[in-house]
């Protein structure tokens, strides 16, 4: 195993041996300091839907993740220098990681087409004609003033051809050499492994990423699109095998509690993903025994919290017949007090799997986890996106 050195950003703290890769450390940003590993919240426009941020601060948050395309279309990269920088514009004061926008391009945008130069598209927000190319996207990524950034990527969709994967995949990588010469240095450069789903391309992927030098973390990407989750891990698995231990690792949208405890145990340092805020906006509450719907009736007359073990704002203050309310009566309310008791659960997760890990007992806590945690069924997860997927559609189709 290849010997770990600190390197100034990214300390490593502690590293399990038998047989995983679980680690601790601190990421080290001019907004202070991430303890991983760590779950960053998306803020796609700049706000947790329905928090504030100080709302993120109170959970005991120190990044989130904000979207790059999305802010650039609108309010537009222009605005938002006007008004300090993205920290200033947002209020908040701790890190931020952006993503570049190649994901949202491919499943969002109208009329796209991609060449080896740029991303030409049509906006959604406003129908008129936009270029992203690698420089063009960290320059904004920069001009915003994000913390973490990530190279410009061409992701492709599960279940495409190998073929087209193989040329996003290199396209990517061409992409990346672009990115870091673009790079100014004042944020940490993340490049991203792509290769699909087939082991080969994922192999190639991650010994070019690993080959390169100018970047500052590694992020997996092009997964958690509607593969089983063995592949998923497999992926995973290839992805840091073959990169340096010494960068830290963010798996790009894996985020649901059982995924975040595994994907920990494979060495990864950050994750991101919609799910905990998106279910939470749906009334599905995370328990120490898995997800509950707290718009059934059962719950319309409990006066118990959410959770006993849970000390979040919510759990503190109200009761699941309330929230049961709140919800069948589609209050705004509903949605904020059911995000900041997800975020809670997740923040309280990754901070018990820190835990683990320094007092170096991270697979009992996996096991006991996995033993009273109830994962949500894989074809209800794959029907869930599937439904999402179309929701995506339908929002162009209402914009057109
Ligand atoms: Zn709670």
């Amino acid at each position: 195993m290849t010997e770990i050195t600190n390197i100034p950003y990214f300390k490593i703290d502690k590293s399990e041996h038998h047989n995983v890769s679980a680690r601790t450390g601190v990421i080290i940003t001019s907004h202070g300091e991430i303890p991983t590993p760590a779950f960053f919240p998306v803020a796609t426009q700049g706000t947790v839907k329905s928090l504030s941020s100080s709302d993120i601060t109170d959970i005991g948050y120190k990044a989130f993740i904000s979207n790059a395309y999305h802010l650039s279309l609108r309010p537009g990269i222009d605005s938002i220098k006007s008004l300090g920088g993205l920290h200033k514009f947002i209020n908040w004061e701790g890190a931020i990681a952006t993503d570049s926008g190649g994901f949202q391009i491919a499943s969002l945008a109208r009329n796209v087409q991609v060449s080896d130069e740029a991303v030409t598209f049509r906006s959604h927000v406003d129908g008129s004609l936009k270029h992203l190319s690698p420089e063009t996207s960290i320059r904004i990524q920069e001009e915003m003033g994000a913390d973490i950034i990530m190279a410009f990527d061409q992701p492709i969709t599960y279940g495409a051809e190998k073929l087209d994967l193989k040329i996003g995949m290199q396209r990517t990588h061409d992409w990346l050499i672009r990115s870091i010469t673009a790079h100014s240095g004042a944020s940490l450069l993340y490049g991203i492994i792509q290769g699909g789903t087939y082991k080969d391309l994922r192999t190639e992927s991650a010994n070019f990423i690993d080959s390169v030098r100018g970047i500052q973390g590694i992020a997996i990407g092009g997964l958690s699109l509607g593969e089983p989750k063995s592949v998923l891990w497999d992926m995973v698995d290839v992805s840091t095998d073959l990169t340096s231990p010494n960068l830290p690792k963010h798996l790009l949208g894996v985020g649901s509690p059982e995924d975040l405890v595994e994907g920990v145990g494979k060495g990864i340092d950050t994750f991101d993903c919609v799910l905990p805020t998106r279910v939470a906006r749906k009334g599905s509450l995370y328990t120490q025994f898995g997800r509950i719907n707290v718009t059934n009736s059962k719950y319309r007359v409990s006066n118990e919290a959410i959770s006993n073990t849970c000390a979040c704002y919510t759990c503190k203050n109200y009761s699941l017949g309330y929230l049961n309310h709140l919800f069948r009566a589609n209050e705004l309310l509903a949605y904020r007090l059911g995000t900041i008791h997800n975020l809670s659960f997740i923040y309280r997760l990754m901070e018990d799997l820190r835990g683990s890990i320094s007092s170096g007992t991270y697979i009992d806590f996996r096991n006991n986890f996995m033993d009273s945690y109830q994962s949500v069924d894989e074809s209800v997860r794959t029907e869930q996106k599937r439904l999402w997927a179309i929701n995506q559609d339908q929002k162009q189709q209402d914009f057109e």
